[in-house]
């Protein structure tokens, strides 16, 4: 790509060399910057979604030693994928990954498609991720755009546009697609990423003494650095109270398998009750389902919070003289008792339920002496 001696160029030139000169002399070692496959940019990039970089280590690798290909993603159970996943959250994008590996399998004959459009046809890979794969493991020039990259272009030209806003972002893709640099995209994007995460961080001060563009960026030389990016007012999280119980006999404990679709899709979780339920409600519900409850303690509080909700639980350990009790009735039918030991191997329970899980580990514990 010739560059015409425009404003794009010119960005270009101040821009473009100091970000990779800063990149190449300290750029972090991180296992799949080792071999940048397409499966490699793609698993950790979905992975990186929400998590930092040391807790995704130990997952990717996990991962990779369990599913070292695309071919083995595609063919993988849903709930050995899931039991790789645990502890990530936001399992959709697990369920995605495999789902994008088998159209991979099926229509490209088992090659992760280079062209960006074709990546965004994938299930789970939007602009961002698309960029990424195309850029790091084929070389393709195109940006990869998150919310690092626009914080760190709204501060370096004090730019007061929403960078929530979608309008926002795709402006930015199109400047970016004008200035980077044809020879080394992957090393470009991965550059800018690098910046957000160590140097122009969100939260706290950005470490501009540390920063390539620390001379000419305009929030730093106009001591304006915490007021961008600028961002509209988010709508407050929805806030759910549950009542969760942990339900158990001398054996087994009961879990439920959520729906196939929506929030935490197919994956167990305790029995709950809507709202926060005083003890005697649980005992009465307990025994509409036919279970006589020997012993109820309470568990302590727990607050989950996703993308749009938030889930505020009180619990109870509920001690029963037998869950068989409920075999027949027609409550049970979305009921699975299980013995302790298998809520690890088998049944995948949310990280949003870790605080009750934990009692299950009591349980199991106790059962060991
Ligand atoms: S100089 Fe400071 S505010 Fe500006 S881009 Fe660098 S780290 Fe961010």
């Amino acid at each position: 790509m010739g560059y015409e001696k425009t404003a794009d160029t010119e960005l270009t030139d101040r821009i473009v060399k100091p970000l990779l000169d800063w990149y190449d002399q300290g750029r972090r070692i991180l296992p799949w910057r080792e071999e940048p496959t397409s499966y490699h940019v793609w698993l950790s990039e979905i992975m990186l979604q929400q998590t930092r970089v040391e807790a995704v280590k130990p997952y990717y690798d996990r991962f990779l030693q369990a599913l070292p290909d695309i071919e083995s993603l595609a063919a993988v159970e849903e709930e050995h994928l899931l039991k790789l996943w645990e502890g990530l959250g936001y399992y959709n994008r697990a369920r995605n990954l495999k789902k994008a590996a088998q159209i991979v399998v099926e229509e490209y004959e088992g090659r992760m498609p280079e062209e960006r459009e074709a990546l965004l046809s994938l299930p789970g890979i939007g602009s961002y991720t698309a960029g990424a794969i195309a850029s790091i493991a084929f070389g393709k020039v195109y940006p990869a755009v998150d919310g690092n990259v626009l914080r760190i272009l709204a501060r370096l030209r004090v730019d007061d546009r929403d960078i929530l806003d979608a309008k926002v972002k795709r402006a930015v893709e199109e400047e970016l697609i004008r200035v980077m640099p044809k020879d080394r995209p992957g090393d470009f994007n991965q550059a800018l990423m690098e910046l957000g995460a160590t140097v122009c961080i969100p939260n706290g001060a950005p470490r501009c003494e540390s920063c390539p563009w620390e001379a000419f960026c305009m929030a730093k030389q106009e001591e304006k650095t915490a007021e961008f990016p600028k961002k509209a007012k988010k709508k407050p999280r929805r806030i759910e109270e549950r009542t969760i119980l942990v339900i158990q006999d001398a054996d087994r404990i009961a879990l439920r398998k959520r729906p196939d679709r929506g929030l935490l899709a197919g994956m167990y979780e305790f029995p709950s009750l809507d709202g926060h339920c005083e003890e005697r409600q649980v005992a009465s519900y307990l025994r509409e389902l036919g279970l006589s409850p020997i012993r109820i303690k309470e568990l302590p509080p727990a607050k989950h919070i996703f993308t749009h909700k938030e889930w505020h639980m009180i619990g109870y350990l509920v001690r029963v003289d037998e869950l068989s009790a409920m075999e027949t009735g027609e409550k049970a039918q979305t009921l699975v008792f299980v013995e302790p030991e298998k809520t690890r191997s088998a049944y995948p329970i949310p990280s949003a339920f870790a605080v009750y899980a934990e009692q299950v580990e009591m349980v199991r514990t106790n059962r060991k002496k």
